[in-house]
């Protein structure tokens, strides 16, 4: 891969000129980010003998003596940033995107409990080869977006009837498979899931995500290690799903286990009062303090949603520097309810984002919210701010929420451009008529809280390329193939009543 040269690149905070990236194709990660005269010098003078203009100084143009050496690109009319990090996503359930919209007309209300029950009906409806397919175009879609890692949350364990396949990785090893064939990196969370709720039996139509043996789910996870080991694109992680799907004492002994193993440690806390009410029933904490209680709570853990947490639990988080992990656009869809965004900042708990749902796959829309939400719930602006010279500034909170933050919660070195992190990268088009009228100044501010993910325009994993001037390679073969599975053989979620 070359030194690239874009107009801006997104550096401690700002949109900087004169600056490239110069990035080892071998390791796929930044060799260093420096000043463009600096680079060059590297390269060597006739490497850029076609001009600024020059996009691409092909090999046959470069002397025999450095022929080999690093290439130079330019990137005329664009801005280079670290590509996104989805710390959150169920990949599966881009099937029923735009089809839980609705409510019997008897039925008085729809809310996460209903719509829970429709996304359960896509889950058993999917073979190894849908489920293949459909995370295939979904991680095509966040490529598309800008987001170049996804933490995905998995819990399809067995097959339809609930029985294990032969290998108990089989669909953690499509959805890894999935996720390679597009180029995405992936941190498989992989998801303990063994009660149908706080001290319930796990019901029926929860079969397919049950892993009722917590040794061997370990080994499980284990297993699944190994097999990816020597791939670069592809790390695990631990998800207790919640404290509604595991026993209290699987919570030490699995956080125990992720430390030792250095895995980052996931879990959806607090998205319903509903958890928060069964969770103080049963065991007369919070699910926060729960989770204090027994040793969760670390530099590693996620929290994801967090949605309905006290100040108490909020401090919590703070003091043991866990992060929580927002979906803000699931969260509007399902009316969940409000992140305390400007609380846990206020408490030092980093906040990521994560599409979730994949009711919008947008790291744009997702990081805006953060800041929207809090606007609307407390009738001000300009509230998530860290100091910028003498102003408070947004943007900069945002963007390492799409960035930095996720990418801490998944363990890996990316989100930030610097030599040693992963050469994750997204290319902005500067040209695009959203972009119309920025400056050096309001570029940030406009991308972070306002822009459509449409001004992506180049995206590059590990050094390589996979999304140039908005397309990929697999752009028709992936839709054709998500549209067989949603068109066939799916019900309709929703189509039954609620049952709760
Ligand atoms: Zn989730």
């Amino acid at each position: 891969m070359p030194i690239l040269l874009p107009e801006l690149l997104w550096l401690d905070g700002a949109f900087r000129r004169g600056l490239g990236v110069d990035v080892d194709a071998r390791t796929g990660r930044i060799v260093r980010v420096g000043a463009e005269a600096e680079l060059l010098a590297r390269a060597g003078d006739d490497l850029v003998a076609g001009g600024p203009a020059a996009e691409l100084v092909p090999s046959t143009a470069v002397p025999e003596y450095v022929r080999g050496g690093p290439q130079v690109e330019r990137l005329p009319g664009r801005a280079l940033l670290p590509g996104f990090i989805n710390a959150h996503s169920h990949a599966f359930q881009r099937l029923i995107r735009g089809r839980t919209q609705w409510r019997p007309a008897d039925a008085p209300d729809a809310d996460f409990w209903s719509w829970r029950e429709a996304m359960y009906a896509a889950a058993h409806a999917l073979t190894p080869e849908d489920v293949f397919a459909v995370s295939r175009f979904c991680f095509l879609e966040m490529l598309r977006a800008g987001i170049t890692t996804v933490g995905e949350f998995h819990y399809l364990h067995r097959d339809r009837n609930g029985s294990p396949y032969d290998d108990p990785n089989e669909l953690a090893l499509r959805v890894v498979a999935a996720a390679r064939e597009v180029g995405l990196r992936i941190v498989l969370l992989d998801v303990a899931y063994a009660t149908g709720g706080v001290g319930e039996p796990l019901r029926p139509e929860q079969r397919r995500f049950a892993t009722p043996d917590l040794d061997a789910f370990l080994a499980q996870v284990w297993d699944l290690r190994a097999a990816v080991r020597d791939d670069p694109l592809v790390t695990v992680g631990l998800a207790p799903h919640s404290i509604r799907a595991v026993p209290r004492e699987w919570l030490r002994p699995a956080a125990r286990w992720a430390a030792d193993h250095g895995l980052p440690l996931h879990m959806h806390v607090s998205e319903q009062p509903a958890e928060v009410r069964a969770s103080l029933e049963r065991y007369g904490l919070a699910p926060v303090e729960l989770l204090d209680a027994e040793g969760v709570l670390s530099a590693a853990f996620t929290a994801v949603h967090a949605t309905h947490i006290s100040d108490a639990e909020v401090q919590l988080l703070g003091e043991t520097r866990a992060t929580v992990c927002a979906c803000p656009t699931t969260e509007r869809d399902l009316g969940d309810g409000f992140l305390p965004g400007a609380a846990l900042r206020a408490a030092g708990v980093a906040i990521a984002v994560g599409t979730d749902s994949q009711t919008a796959i947008d790291p744009l829309e997702e990081i805006r919210l953060l800041e929207y939400h809090e606007r609307l719930r407390r009738q001000r602006r300009v509230l998530l701010t860290e100091p910028l010279g003498d102003r408070l500034e947004v943007a900069p909170v945002l963007l390492d929420a799409g960035t930095v933050a996720g990418a801490h919660a998944l363990g890996l070195d990316a989100g930030r451009l610097r030599a040693g992190a992963c050469a994750d990268l997204v290319a902005i088009d500067l040209e695009h008529p959203a972009l119309a009228g920025w400056t050096d100044e309001s570029l940030a501010a406009t991308l972070a809280l306002c822009a459509p993910a449409d001004i992506v325009r180049d995206v590059w994993v590990g050094g390589v390329r996979r999304v140039e001037a908005r397309r990929h390679a697999l752009d028709h073969e992936a839709l054709e193939a998500f549209r067989r599975v949603a068109g066939a053989g799916v019900p309709t979620p929703g189509a039954e009543p609620p049952s709760n």
